[in-house]
């Protein structure tokens, strides 16, 4: 698998990411933040198919993009877990109407549950159900790579405090799901650079507080 990180909203510096399967050539995109015709055109030089298009949840940075690139690729399936599903089609539920004139995504294809397995080529995305930030949050666990939405930062975890977060909710996903996962496991989160998780094990301070 091959993945690349791209910032299609410099306002939030949301990431964005491209996840692809050389063998096959079918591909995803994480999270368009924002529409893009240089991520569009990459796409097409590398001649990827794009099978899906997954937010991590509802917020308005990381679903920007979703009109814009199911439209370039109208063979995709967009997909986003089924408690985030309505945040797709509202900005006051997705909170771009605080920022923007407000964002509005085509309804989901297919709404995710945790436990879901999407397929790539020969390669299976495991849906890990990670709610806190939002209440249909989730992350991406393939090969040795996890995409982690805005559950986990390096050094850092997501706001708990708009609707749908729960602080309690959001340090147990962590703890129970994303860290049981190989601590050489890399984290692509949602904002900010790249992490594992033996690093944040180790040196998370939201999650090891009692080590402090
Ligand atoms: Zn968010
Ligand atoms: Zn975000």
């Amino acid at each position: 698998m091959n993945y690349k990180v791209y910032n299609l909203l410099a306002e939030f510096n949301t990431n964005a990411y491209l996840l692809w399967d050389e063998v096959s050539l079918e591909a995803v995109i994480i999270d368009p933040a924002n529409e893009s015709k240089i991520l569009k055109k990459e796409i097409l030089k590398l001649k990827l198919n794009i099978k899906y298009i997954i937010n991590t949840h509802g917020h308005g940075d990381h679903i920007g993009g979703n009109a814009f690139f199911v439209k370039s690729f109208p063979k995709s399936k967009l997909c986003i877990h089924k408690e985030d599903a309505l945040m797709l089609l509202y900005p006051e539920l997705n909170l771009s109407m605080y920022w923007d004139s407000g964002v509005v995504s085509p309804a989901s294809e297919i709404q995710l549950a945790g436990g879901d397995v999407l397929k790539l080529g020969e390669n299976e995305l495991k849906i890990i159900h990670t709610p806190g930030h939002t209440e249909g949050g989730i992350s991406i666990y393939v090969d040795n790579l996890v995409f982690a939405g805005d559950t986990l930062f390096a050094r850092g975890i997501g706001r708990t405090d708009l609707p749908g977060g729960n602080y309690d909710t959001l340090i147990n996903s962590i703890r129970e799901k994303l860290f049981k996962l190989p601590k050489n496991t890399i984290v692509l989160p949602g904002h900010g650079s790249e992490t594992t998780i033996g690093l944040e094990m180790a040196e998370n301070p939201f999650v090891n507080f009692q080590t402090h």
